[in-house]
């Protein structure tokens, strides 16, 4: 039914990716100012910093540094520590400290900035008696799972606070293993319908090594495994991942046998800015893929310097619908690592998105948001209301703990500074959300010793 891909014409530079030790080898860094330098210096003993040719040389605007989005998106800058955080950092930084000391003093700053948001550390499922490190179940028909050799990205974005789980590694026999970790657990919870690879980036993954993950989950047996979902930036940092390394084919491939199995495959594509989707090569990509009969689902934090205006929005989404894409999520920042450069107040969140959101057509309109992954679930913000002459946030969840919460429309009290969920008081003088004592209950049995 799906035609075979064309051969594609755009074909890449080498791979090379910078990091704190080595960006000054990119080129157009001699351009950069000596503020800008240091604040790279400083803020790179912190947060994982990790840029690539493409990223370099196809999406940055070296003319309009450093407010460029995807400059901003990758690069460090000075206002994405806190100034006591910068001060101590910059003192050491300068006054010549051991490695031992900066590394010490940026393990002490890191703790600091909530490196675990949304309680995932309690999403860890058991099967046999065994925890499964590599899983993460906290809706019923959907589970994550984390292939240890997908735990890095082919650049990183200075806004994620994934790092403490950035390894490498590059085995498949350890794929194995895991995958058969999984196998048994699907096996028993014939409930999930959906696997979510996710990360870090899978797509960091040779594909022989992404197959030995994907194959066994398409045996017959595992019928209830009905869609494989791949969440990834590759799209956005390297989309010659799916058209020119070497490779590619096989990937596409591998695509097309989940498709015949008579599967779903959904990329969630992470894109933040309209810039990423311009390339031809991000272009070649998206079509390759459609053409083997993959989904390309899109999602996107809103984040403070780079994409918090509607135009920015209604632009990406009309884009991503003309390529074949669909929007999906408008996510608020999470609050973690640098949240006060990018942080967004909830009923800020609600206007871009409402304005951006009425100023597309219905195709468009797939995409739901704003929406917080917090400890309960996907806390959608529905917008602002005033009800019985008290102003309200009217919410609402999209995913649930419990799968009964899902869709019922609730109420905080109106808030302009709230930029999260548990900054948010109940409306109407109740003293807690309907949710909360359901969810301390879970809660609490997630964090009882197993006997
Ligand atoms: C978003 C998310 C999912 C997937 O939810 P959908 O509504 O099916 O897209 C699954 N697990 C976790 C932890 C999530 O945050
Ligand atoms: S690609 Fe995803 S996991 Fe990797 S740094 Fe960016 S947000 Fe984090």
């Amino acid at each position: 039914m799906f035609e075979s891909t064309t051969p594609f014409t755009h074909p890449s530079a080498p791979y090379k990716a910078y990091s704190q030790h080595s960006y000054r080898q990119i080129p157009q860094v001699s351009h950069l100012s000596q503020e800008d330098l240091d604040a790279i210096d400083i803020v790179s003993t912190v947060l994982p910093f990790k840029v690539n040719s493409y990223v370099v040389n196809e999406l940055i605007d070296w003319s309009n540094i450093p407010d460029d989005p995807i400059y901003t998106l990758t690069f460090p800058r000075r206002e994405m520590l806190e100034p006591e955080h910068y001060a101590r950092m910059e003192r050491l930084v300068r006054g010549g400290a051991s490695a031992a000391e900066i590394k010490a003093a940026a393990m002490e700053i890191r703790q600091d900035l909530n490196p675990h948001p949304a309680g995932q550390r309690l999403n860890i499922p058991e099967h046999d008696g065994t925890p499964l490190p590599g899983i993460q179940h906290k809706y019923r028909e959907t589970v994550l799972f984390f292939p240890t050799q997908g735990q890095t990205c082919h650049a990183y974005c200075t806004f994620c606070f994934r790092w403490p789980q950035f390894v490498g590694m590059n085995d498949v026999k350890f794929a194995m293993k895991e995958t058969d970790l999984l196998v048994g657990y699907l096996r028993d919870n014939r409930h999930v319908t959906d696997v979510l690879f996710t990360g870090g980036d899978p797509m960091i993954m040779k594909t022989s090594i992404l197959a030995s993950y994907i194959d066994p989950l398409l045996s017959d047996d595992l019928s209830n495994v009905q869609t494989i979902r791949i969440g990834t930036k590759a799209l956005g940092y390297w989309p010659y991942r799916f058209t020119t390394d070497s490779d590619a084919p096989e990937l596409l491939e591998l695509f097309r046998r989940v498709v015949a199995s008579g599967r779903n495959l959904s990329i969630m594509a992470h894109f933040n800015h309209p810039v990423e989707l311009q390339t031809p090569a991000v272009r070649e990509a998206v079509r390759g893929l459609r053409s083997v009969g993959v989904q390309i689902r899109t999602q996107s934090p809103l984040l403070k310097n780079i994409n918090n205006h509607p135009e920015i929005w209604a632009e990406m989404w009309r884009q991503q619908v003309n390529m074949n894409m669909i929007p999906y999520y408008m996510f608020v920042e999470r609050d973690t690592g640098s949240k006060s450069f990018f942080e967004v107040p909830l009923v800020e969140a609600w206007n871009i998105f409402r304005d951006a959101y009425q100023h597309v057509s219905g195709v468009c309109r797939t995409v739901r948001g704003p929406s917080m992954s917090a400890t309960p679930g996907k806390v959608q913000i529905l917008g602002v209301s005033e009800i019985a002459g008290e102003k309200v946030f009217t919410l609402r969840f999209i995913q649930g703990r419990n799968p009964d919460w899902v869709a019922r429309p609730f109420f905080a009290k109106f808030d302009p500074k709230a930029m999260w969920l548990d900054q948010l008081q109940p409306a109407f003088g109740e003293t807690e959300f309907f949710f909360e004592p359901e969810l301390a209950d879970i809660l609490q049995q997630s964090t009882d010793p197993q006997p």
